[in-house]
């Protein structure tokens, strides 16, 4: 396929050159001007979704999707499938939706977990939202780029996913934090809390695969000085998603809040560089009830 990728960041980079290297025709545009193996370079955001099947988002964050959308809808051939693999806010997913269909065009947003690693591995998890024409069209290029594409429902449903799944990722990993400190505090080593935690029922993934006390389950970011990872500003970043699309909801999501909250002070005292299981540090150094 004739494919341009817009955005070629930390994630965006590696997808793409994935693509190339499975045989696609890849053209790339990025304001950073970025070079990636195999991917030819396009002057402009238009340029590199002119004439294209297939043309492929990942930025920071919603204004700038639209913003590029208005560029690429009017420039891309009719029938062509948008696929906007950004984490942005569902209003501005369901924005994008209505410009590439005013244009003619299939689209999907499609978001996705496994990280910078994932991204280099082709084993993305994407969460996509459409219409099944244009997941089907989409279908074999999230085969190259993952290992995974769950089709979640219409426009906006993939970053409706996306959000909630990392809301109970975000407020997992704070307790399973605060039950480390707790642990500390009452003199209980870390090993036999993992090894009862995560054969009981307070096991997760935050526990399990991901565990934030260094020495103790699978090599995690703990033991790597709580390097990313996943930086605790990004999950602040969905976090805030998630609380834009509660409120636009009227969902009730107080756990969702205090998460955010939480992760806000991190990143305000500094901390958003680091791996969000670095919350236990955080945590462990705070007074009773300090916030
Ligand atoms: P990044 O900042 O490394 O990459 C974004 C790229 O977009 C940059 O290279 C930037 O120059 C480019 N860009 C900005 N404005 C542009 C424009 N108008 N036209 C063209 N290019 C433009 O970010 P990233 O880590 O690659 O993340 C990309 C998206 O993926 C974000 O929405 C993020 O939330 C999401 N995400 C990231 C991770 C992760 O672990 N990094 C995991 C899951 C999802």
């Amino acid at each position: 396929m004739k494919i341009g990728f817009i955005g070629l960041g930390n994630m965006g980079a590696p997808m793409a050159a994935n693509l190339a290297k499975a045989g696609h025709e890849v053209t790339g545009f990025d304001v950073a001007s970025v070079t990636v193996e195999g991917v030819a370079k396009a002057a402009t955001a238009a340029e590199a979704a002119s004439g294209r099947d297939a043309v492929i988002t990942m930025l920071p964050n919603g204004a700038i999707l639209s913003a590029v959308m208005a560029e690429i809808a009017p420039a891309a051939r009719k029938g062509a499938v948008l696929i906007d693999c950004s984490t942005v806010d569902v209003a501005a997913a369901r924005a994008a939706h209505e410009a590439a269909a005013a244009a003619g065009l299939l689209s999907v947003d499609a978001p996705v977990s496994g990280g910078v690693g994932g991204a280099a591995a082709g084993t993305l998890t994407f969460m996509c939202g459409g219409s099944d024409e244009a997941f089907a069209a989409a279908k074999p290029l999230f085969e190259v780029m993952g290992q995974k594409a769950v089709h979640c429902g219409g426009p906006g449903a993939g970053q409706a996913a996306k959000i909630c799944n990392n809301m109970i990722l975000g407020a997992t990993m704070i307790v399973t934090c605060e039950a480390f400190a707790l642990a500390d505090k009452l003199g209980l080593s870390r090993q036999a809390m993992f090894d009862v935690v995560s054969t009981s029922s307070g096991y997760s993934w935050s526990m399990n695969a991901y565990c934030p006390a260094p020495g103790v389950g699978p090599k995690s970011p703990a033991d790597n000085d709580y390097k990313p990872g996943f930086a605790a500003s990004l999950m602040l970043k969905d976090l805030t998603l998630a609380q834009a699309a509660a409120a636009d909801a009227g969902a009730a999501t107080p756990l969702g809040e205090h998460a955010r909250a939480l992760y806000e002070a991190m990143v305000a005292e500094g901390g958003g560089g680091m791996d969000f299981s670095a919350m236990l540090k955080r945590l462990g150094s705070m007074e009773r009830n300090a916030g």
